[in-house]
């Protein structure tokens, strides 16, 4: 069981400076130990799809399912979004998945391994990962899942519930914008400004299964990102 902890070492001394594509990021993460959720997990679940995605999702952690195949949202939460992604119009094949934190964070009760919100330490420690991420990647939007990924990409102050289904500018929105400024544009170094785009909080799929009227929830999910849909389609 992961124990609670004030602080973490970080990510950033595990991501080695010659790791220009997201598979030589995916390989190095698979050694992180820059907080303690490594220990009691089986794996880094590091993010997957398509490297050219008009969409990135940004969810919180990995789950028990991902968790144990090493890939994220292929469980129950990861189908409720692919069929949300189906439903609002949004071309499933142009999109990339990742999450806030890199190993699943949980509390053993006898068996049965229950999901454990991340906490701010994890969060921090794991951001380099997202950073990383986000330095080779070139969406148009950026779709924040739940308030985990919003804390991470936005800042603590950022409410999900207040500004959801709304279009934002990214990099601006996010906490430290800096961090997400530049993208390398060639193997030899070069870097330019992030292309503008556009950044959208929902709720997490995993909301949705929780909700007492998940019909509604669902409803309110797909009309968060038929707003994404719409605008890459404008
Ligand atoms: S949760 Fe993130 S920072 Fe912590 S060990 Fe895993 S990959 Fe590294």
């Amino acid at each position: 069981m992961a124990e609670q902890s004030e602080s973490a070492p970080g990510a950033q001394r595990f991501i080695p400076p010659e790791a220009d594509t997201l598979d030589a990021l995916r390989a190095a993460a698979s050694g992180c130990q820059g907080c303690e959720l490594y220990r009691d997990a089986s794996q880094t679940v590091f993010g997957r799809g398509d490297e050219s995605a008009r969409v990135v999702f940004v969810g919180e952690q990995p789950g028990d399912m991902e968790d144990q195949k090493g890939l994220p949202f292929v469980g129950p939460a990861g189908r409720l979004l692919r069929k949300a992604v189906d439903d609002s119009g949004l071309d499933p094949g142009h999109i990339y998945l990742t999450n806030a934190v890199k190993h699943f964070r949980f509390e053993l009760r006898g068996k049965r391994r229950i999901h454990q919100t991340p906490d701010r330490v994890h969060i921090t420690a794991c951001r380099p990962w997202l950073v990383a991420e986000f330095a080779r990647l070139h969406p148009e939007i950026v779709v924040v899942l739940g308030a985990t990924a919003a804390k991470a990409l936005l800042g603590p102050a950022f409410r999900v519930t207040r500004q959801r289904g709304e279009l934002l500018p990214w990099p601006a929105s996010a906490q430290h914008p800096e961090d997400f400024r530049q993208v390398p544009v060639d193997s030899a170094g070069k870097r330019a400004d992030t292309p503008p785009a556009q950044l959208l909080a929902t709720i997490h799929p995993s909301a949705v299964l929780r909700a007492d009227d998940q019909d509604k929830a669902y409803e309110g999910l797909v009309a968060d990102l038929t707003v994404a849909a719409r605008a890459l389609a404008g």
